[in-house]
């Protein structure tokens, strides 16, 4: 108790233990021990072909921010070799999860699901270390909460504070300002009021939506959009009420339990139909991928999962665009070329908007440095990795960027506001789309 105590105290501020005490015992269980998996760890033959692709080895030069490095303290960690500490901690939570090295690896390492499973080794030594993705996943994982927290969001934005809090940096140079700093304009943030019309066509079937719990809040227009344009291809949409965040928040955190109870929440809410599931952030979609490991039915849940720009694409010949004079600049994001694939049918769909000039953002693919959380909680690492995107931005001047995940998106956007000059709009590509439909 007195943990927990001390939790909420470090994590509201001093005083705010009796609020949040009646859901203590629900939301913070400490976390339950689970075997590390060694043998897929001793896959690795340190040959070091991955380095070079790691963004944050490119940063540090350190082999502990390696993907060898941290593959061997997550052997030593397991193993006992290694005593979890800070120092183990920071090179583990440094890794960005973009799984570059992943794609990479000539012995195949699943590394993704190994650096899930050492912070999870982590955080049975060290459970604070779980306090915020805990009460984030809370918050994000109740409906009720999110809408609570899109209105306040929306009331702040349209009622005027924001920009005397801007200009006069009233929120310090701290974590609440980086979070602010990352807040979409008004215009992006509104409730969407575009109608859906039914599908226009003989219906060919239903597709479900997943919508997400940060996307459904930062942009709340975007699943009407990608609705518009499946009315187009003649599909009936759902968008299941009792949706729940996906799990990405725990599952990497170093929270396999949390993450397992929340996809089986999914999965239920998605039923045991077989109309196919199209999740809008390519974030959210890499961990619905991992749903077969996570809850039972994943596997037919993770059967029905589609690419929904791949989905489009399969339909194209029922999407008319009207001439669009403007150049976009694509950002693939990491979990889009290393985790998903399907990059093609963006740069497919995205030909098919007459007079639409199309450039590649940065051929390096480089991760952006969103990163899940790790834009909010390594400011100054992921900045440093975003300069190269601000720098492609500023050289090829585009009139948009389109980038599939809201992580980068938000990064992106909120990169533009700090730096001076240059502000092309940041948006998904189905908005893109749905905006210059015929
Ligand atoms: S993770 Fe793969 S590429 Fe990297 S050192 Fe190990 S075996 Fe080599
Ligand atoms: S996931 Fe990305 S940041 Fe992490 S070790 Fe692999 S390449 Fe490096």
């Amino acid at each position: 108790m007195l943990l927990y105590w001390g939790l909420i105290e470090d994590a509201f501020g001093p005083g705010s233990w009796p609020v949040a005490c009646a859901s203590v015992a629900a939301i913070m269980p400490l976390p339950e021990p689970r075997p590390f998996p060694l043998a897929d760890a001793d896959l690795c033959v340190k040959c070091g072909l991955c380095l070079p692709h790691c963004p944050t080895y490119g940063q540090s030069r350190n082999e502990a921010d390696s993907p060898r490095g941290r593959i061997m303290l997550m052997q030593g960690l397991a193993t006992g070799r290694i005593v979890p500490s800070s120092t183990v901690e920071r090179h583990l939570d440094g890794c960005l999860g973009c799984r570059a090295c992943e794609r990479v690896c000539p012995a195949q390492v699943p590394y993704g699901a190994l650096i899930d499973a050492g912070r999870a080794v982590l955080a049975e030594a060290r459970p604070a270390r779980l306090r915020r993705s805990r009460w984030t996943s809370v918050v994000l994982s109740q409906r009720p909460l999110r809408q609570l927290l899109a209105m306040l969001l929306r009331l702040y934005v349209a009622s005027g504070p924001q920009a005397l809090i801007r200009r006069f940096h009233l929120l310090g140079g701290g974590r609440l300002a980086r979070l602010e700093s990352l807040l979409p304009a008004s215009s992006a943030i509104r409730r969407p009021s575009t109608a859906v019309p039914a599908a226009n066509k003989a219906a060919r079937g239903t597709v479900a939506i997943f919508t997400g719990c940060v996307g459904g809040i930062a942009d709340p227009a975007l699943a009407d959009d990608l609705a518009l344009l499946l009315a187009d291809c003649g599909y009936r949409v759902r968008r299941p009420s009792a949706e729940t965040c996906c799990g990405a928040i725990d599952q990497h955190a170093g929270d396999p339990a949390r993450a397992e109870r929340l996809a089986a929440r999914n999965v239920a809410a998605f039923g045991a139909g077989d109309d196919p599931i199209l999740p809008l952030a390519t974030g959210c979609a890499a961990t619905l991928a991992a749903y077969p490991r996570l809850a039972a039915g994943g596997d037919a849940f993770c059967r029905r999962l589609r690419d929904p720009l791949a989905f489009l694409m399969a339909h194209a010949d029922a999407l008319r665009f009207r001439a669009t004079p403007l150049t976009v600049a694509i950002h693939e994001p990491c979990t889009q070329k290393n985790v998903i694939g399907e990059g093609r049918a963006l740069r497919q769909l995205l030909a098919r908007i007459p007079e639409l000039t199309v450039v590649e953002l940065d051929a390096s693919g480089r991760c952006c440095g969103a990163a899940g959380t790790h834009f909010i909680d390594h400011a100054a690492e992921a900045d440093a990795l975003l300069q190269p995107k601000l720098d492609a931005i500023a050289a090829l001047t585009p009139d948009l960027i389109v980038s599939a995940n809201i992580g980068c998106a938000l990064h992106l956007a909120g990169g533009l506001r700090r730096a001076s000059g240059i502000s092309p709009e940041v948006l998904h590509p189905v908005r893109l789309l749905a905006r210059c439909r015929a």
